[in-house]
């Protein structure tokens, strides 16, 4: 039997003593990511069965945790974790940090917990405590459902547990092996042209082809080996969201670019799967466009869309990029909320004079590590703050095409060949905090 787990995870084991939680912890994952409250107990009063400092053990137990979660590290809690009470503490801090939740349940019939117990000369676990402890099992096996964990994997016999092997899961964000050279590039928008002109400026080889429907396109190739990333919105109110798309599914499709989703992207696969959204004319130029290209590409689009990821990590943890940009809290994390703000960033809740959500600057008390690249907002130029840097300069609304080469950091910009549309807020000059 296969467990699947993410590489970011906290699991909780959860198993009456003797149920072989520690040796499945051994046999599964690298010492320094299993919490034991055995441990905890042993070192702090030299006595792993010592019971009367399992208050102490935990509390440990639960800071240990913390600061391993808090820098996204894959952690397992070996305890017994049957009651309730006892896992809340460890949800709250995987929910504080972002961090999704897993539990193997290792099923054990009493007599054997017990025996193996006796074996080992542990005489704190005699029949009538492991009888408590498979009585919690069994109420919280119901319990465990509503709990709010990604997966419950139970093993179901001393066999079963046996034969699990523990596969890791590489989180779709993970690109840290990417090292560049890369150019970002900002907000597309369907614009083409600029497009083609900013990649020829950035060195690209842009060789003719005839895509998989006969339509033409470009392969692109970097003499230096460059790759490129898109930080999203490369679709709708622009006039050519199908020939944008089209050429950055190729390049992404022979390993050359990466995208982030946009609030743009976001929507439009929603529409094209069917959902309810209100359509904006920026979307009705693109739905319209994609109408006039074979139906087998609005299906490729649809699978394209669905797997872009809202944020993603590169060279080593050293660069993220993500549609609205990601404090530092949320990186490399997993939760509705890292999601949102990706595609909408931060906002007040509040409209302002032009209908639209008053945008929160996160970037303004950015600490992180990594540099953050990140579009959404157009202004006149690419601004600095902090780490981070938003690359969006309005080309659909006649401002310009911006790439930020990495690791140079040189900007490279072409002007729009048109205004495609109106802002419906004016684009902020560079000066302007983006309220
Ligand atoms: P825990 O209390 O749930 O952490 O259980 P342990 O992993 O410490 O196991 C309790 C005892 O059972 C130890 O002496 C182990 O060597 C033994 N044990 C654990 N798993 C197995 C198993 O699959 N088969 C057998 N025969 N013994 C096991
Ligand atoms: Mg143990």
């Amino acid at each position: 039997m296969e467990i699947r787990v993410s590489e970011l995870s906290l699991i909780l084991l959860v198993g009456a003593s003797g149920s072989g939680k520690s040796t499945f912890a051994r046999k599964h994952f690298a010492s320094t990511e299993i919490l034991s409250s055995d441990f905890f107990r042993a070192m702090i009063s030299d006595d792993e069965t010592n019971q009367s400092v399992s208050g102490s053990a935990f509390e440990v137990l639960h800071h240990v945790c913390t600061k391993r979660l808090g820098l996204g590290k894959f952690t397992v809690i070996d305890a017994t974790n049957v009651l309730a009470e006892s896992r809340r503490p460890l949800l709250e801090i995987a929910r504080m940090h972002y961090v999704p939740v897993e539990a193997i349940v290792l099923k054990v019939p009493p007599e054997i917990c017990f025996e193996r117990n006796r074996s080992r000369g542990n005489r704190n676990f005699g029949p009538h405590v492991i009888e408590n402890h498979t009585r919690f099992l069994e109420r919280s096996l119901e319990q465990l459902n509503h709990e709010g964990y990604k997966a419950i994997h139970i093993l179901e016999s001393p066999e079963q547990i046996d034969q699990v092997q523990i596969v890791r899961i590489k989180e779709e964000f993970n690109l840290k092996e990417e090292l560049g050279p890369f150019d970002i590039i900002g907000d597309v928008h369907g614009c083409f042209d600029e497009l083609i002109q900013l990649l020829t400026k950035l060195g690209y080889d842009l060789i003719p082809v005839e895509d998989i429907d006969d339509q033409r396109t470009y392969d692109l190739s970097h003499p230096q080996g460059r790759k490129l990333i898109f930080v999203g919105d490369l679709v709708d109110r622009g006039p050519k969201t199908p020939e944008v798309l089209r050429m950055v599914m190729r390049a992404y499709e022979r390993g050359l670019a990466y995208s982030v989703r946009g609030n743009h992207e976001d929507k439009l696969l929603r529409k094209m799967k069917g959902n309810p959204v209100k359509v904006s004319v920026g979307l009705q130029k693109a739905l319209d466009q994609l109408a006039t290209q074979p139906a087998a590409f609005s299906e490729r689009v649809l699978d394209f869309l669905d797997h872009l990821p809202f944020h993603i990590i590169l060279d080593q943890g050293r660069l993220v990029v993500a549609h609205a940009g990601l404090p530092a809290e949320l990186q490399g994390r997993i939760a509705d909320r890292v999601r949102a703000f990706c595609l909408y960033g931060a906002t007040t809740g509040e409209m302002d004079s032009f209908g639209l959500p008053v945008r929160l600057d996160w970037s303004n008390d950015y600490h992180g590590f990594a540099r953050v690249v990140y579009g959404h907002t157009p202004s006149y130029e690419a601004f600095w703050k902090n780490k981070t840097i938003c690359i969006d300069t309005g080309c659909v609304f006649g401002g310009k095409l911006t790439a930020l080469r990495y690791p140079s950091l040189e900007i490279v910009s072409v002007p729009a060949l048109q205004t495609y549309m109106e802002p419906k807020r004016p684009m902020l000059h560079p000066s302007e905090d983006p309220q």
